[in-house]
């Protein structure tokens, strides 16, 4: 059989990465976290006092940047100029600078061409802002999953909560409003739904319920 690309897009905290990633385990697929590349590439910006604003020293950088994607276990581990740094880009700091740093189109074709690549080699569930609209605009499945920003706020305070970190909930959701909107007005692939995407608001839907949907989708597709 040939491969099969489920795209899913949609803006932060929608719970794109853990439905993506069950729905890996449970078709057997390879699981593609896009937003990990952006961080890694955010993180050696960092590390390098790089600002996301400098786009001449941001576009030199990429050349020296070598990213590459191994997997274990299904666990997705992405290799910054050699090291592996799925420890080191989980902060407020690193996501604040994907954010800032994937505007820029150089920083964006040197990521989409190893996102198409592993998309070529294996089936994938593959997650992001631009899969279905410009990575893989032939994907087979394609979903755009949302929820309002007051309802992605509370689950992101809720998973702080849970950390025994202490977090103001409305500044969680002013600060998913202006992602959103960094995301959906930049220039170069910007976030939007496909047309031929299928949308789904998880707002009030369970995770088992969301993934059931998908699979239902899934089925369909693969049977025809
Ligand atoms: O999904 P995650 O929060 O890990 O992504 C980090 C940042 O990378 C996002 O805020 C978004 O700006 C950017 N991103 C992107 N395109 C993707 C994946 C992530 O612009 N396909």
């Amino acid at each position: 059989m040939k491969n099969f690309n489920l795209a899913i897009d949609g803006p932060a905290g929608a719970g794109k990465s853990t439905i993506a990633k069950r729905l890996a385990k449970q078709l057997g697929f390879i699981y593609v976290d896009t937003g990990a590349m952006y961080r890694a590439m955010a993180l050696y910006f960092l590390r390098n006092n790089i600002e996301a604003s400098d786009s001449a020293r941001i576009e030199a950088a990429c050349k020296d940047v070598d990213i590459t994607i191994e997997y274990k276990d299904g666990e997705q581990f992405v290799i910054l100029n050699g090291e592996n740094v799925n420890g080191l880009i989980r902060t407020e700091e690193v996501g604040n600078m994907a954010s800032a740093s994937s505007v820029n189109r150089t920083v964006r074709l040197k990521l989409v061409e190893l996102q198409q690549n592993l998309a070529k080699k294996e089936s994938v569930v593959m997650d992001g802002r631009d899969i279905g609209t410009y990575v893989l605009p032939n994907a087979d499945l394609k979903i755009y999953l949302t929820a309002s920003s007051s309802e992605r706020a509370r689950r992101r305070w809720n998973e702080l909560k849970e950390k025994g970190v202490a977090a103001d909930i409305e500044a969680i959701e002013q600060d998913i409003i202006d992602r959103d909107h960094r995301d959906m007005t930049r220039e170069f692939a910007p976030l939007c739904q496909a047309d031929d995407a299928v949308y789904l608001d998880s707002s009030d839907l369970t995770i088992d319920g969301v993934v059931d949907r998908i699979l239902e989708l899934y089925d369909e597709k693969a049977s025809k």
